[in-house]
């Protein structure tokens, strides 16, 4: 047996495994073997939002994220079509905003300072698990191991061989990286001879034809009028930073839920989006790719086999999953640790330990609002939710949505 653990991943779901491993039974760091294909600093698309639940998993880790580059979003606008809702907490930051590649190469640093190896540019081909132990080859040689943990992302191989044929659930996201608005503006203005200063000052983007879209830098934005279209998802636009230089992330998610209409192309949606505030999409490099989000029907093990992360299922509504890939790792390290202990390895009991869990709870109540507030797509109802409902759609948030990180075990 080469390892106890081979972890297929190093993202957030597989290096949390491991650290939550590290911190819940130490004695099997030395056991645990991380095989990711890429090496870090690795491009990964991502907005990079980071809500308080995977700052609250990181804290309890001993990790402290100021140390990773990052902006935050003083407050967040939950809009349609330009209004509605205002997140604003006086005390702290709404969002703070990280680069995936900074973010992931930093949490991957911190899981090697405490002992646990991770083999880059090894790409896993093939799982096998038998009775005794699981196979996987990889491109550089056969491993084998007691337990494997699939935390390979949305389109991860590890599930691939292990469910060939289930279900599964995956939304479309596209992503592009703008200068912030005043840049754009002042290019605008420079394209109309006029004062470029003048342009910087108002901080706001303008439209090419001299209609103006007040938008705040500091802010990140959900704009759910694609909606009504049969885009069962949102536009955001939030602030970044690439390099240190400060940058806007805006993209489009669709969880395809409204996927039996018609729908508008994603690009198009978002082009006449970033059109309004004064960006032509046509400018910048657009990325595409899937997130696989959660179903209360989604298979998380079979025996000598679990899935973390978007390998199991990030939240319907937003695609948001980094915080729930950390919060995955920390109750598959308590599971791994438990079924060592009785040498036993079925992991019958996995979902419901999720399930029954503060991220599980989470999970199934986005999944209930997502199937709720996309099916329910009429224009009148969007206005009604975002612009209306306003202090309800807020206390089912603060209840059912955010706020779950504390109530996960201590690692
Ligand atoms: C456009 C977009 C925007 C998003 N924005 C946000 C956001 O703002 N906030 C948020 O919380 N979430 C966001 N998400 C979701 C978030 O990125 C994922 O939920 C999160 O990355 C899941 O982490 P993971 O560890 O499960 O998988 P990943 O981050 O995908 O990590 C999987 C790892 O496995 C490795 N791997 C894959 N296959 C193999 C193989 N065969 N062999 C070895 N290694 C392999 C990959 O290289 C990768 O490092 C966004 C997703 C997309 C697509």
């Amino acid at each position: 047996m080469d390892k106890d653990v081979i972890i297929i991943g190093g993202g957030p779901s597989g290096l949390s495994t491991a650290l939550h491993l590290h911190r819940t039974a130490p004695h099997l760091t030395p056991r645990i073997l991380i095989l990711e294909k890429e090496h870090y600093p690795r491009f990964k698309l991502c907005a990079g939002g980071l809500t308080v639940d995977a700052e609250t998993i990181l804290e309890r880790l001993g990790l402290d994220v100021n140390e990773v580059p990052h902006v935050f979003a003083d407050n967040v606008r939950f809009d349609f079509e330009s209004k509605g809702l205002n997140i604003r907490n006086t005390k702290r930051h709404v969002l703070r905003v990280i680069r995936r590649d900074e973010f992931d190469h930093w949490l991957a640093k911190k899981a090697g300072s405490r002992g646990i190896e991770i083999r880059q540019g090894v790409t896993v081909k093939d799982i096998t698990p038998t009775p005794d132990e699981v196979i996987v080859e990889t491109d550089q040689g056969t491993y084998h191991a007691q337990i494997v943990v699939g935390a390979d992302g949305s389109n991860g191989i590890t599930r691939r061989c292990v469910f060939p044929k289930a279900p599964v659930y995956t939304a479309r996201a596209l992503e592009v990286i703008t200068p912030e608005y005043d840049v754009v503006a002042r290019m605008v203005e420079m394209r109309q001879h006029r004062n470029p200063d003048e342009a910087i000052s108002s901080r706001i983007g303008k439209i090419a034809s001299g209609k103006s879209v007040p938008r705040n830098e500091g802010s990140a934005y959900f704009e759910f009028s694609p909606v009504p279209k049969n885009i069962a998802g949102y536009i955001w636009d939030f602030p970044t930073q690439v390099t240190g230089e400060p940058m806007r992330c805006w993209g489009i998610y669709d969880t395809n839920i409204l996927a039996y209409g018609k729908r508008p192309q994603l690009k198009d949606t978002l082009a006449d989006e970033m059109k309004r505030v004064g960006f032509d999409l046509n400018e910048y490099e657009i990325k595409g790719h899937p997130i696989r989000w959660f179903s209360p029907e989604n298979k998380m093990s079979v025996p000598r086999v679990l899935f973390v992360g978007d390998a199991v299922g990030a939240d319907p509504i937003f695609g948001e999953g980094i915080s729930i890939a950390l919060g995955y790792g920390n109750l598959a390290a308590r599971e791994i640790s438990e079924s060592i202990q009785r040498n036993e390895f079925s992991f019958r009991r996995f979902k419901r330990r999720v399930v029954r869990s503060a991220l599980g709870q989470t999970l199934i109540a986005r999944w209930v609002i997502a199937n709720v507030i996309y099916p329910l797509k009429w224009r009148w109802f969007q206005i009604l939710l975002w612009r209306i409902l306003k202090p309800i759609v807020l206390l089912v948030a603060w209840v059912f949505v955010l706020n779950w990180g504390k109530r996960m075990p201590t690692p």
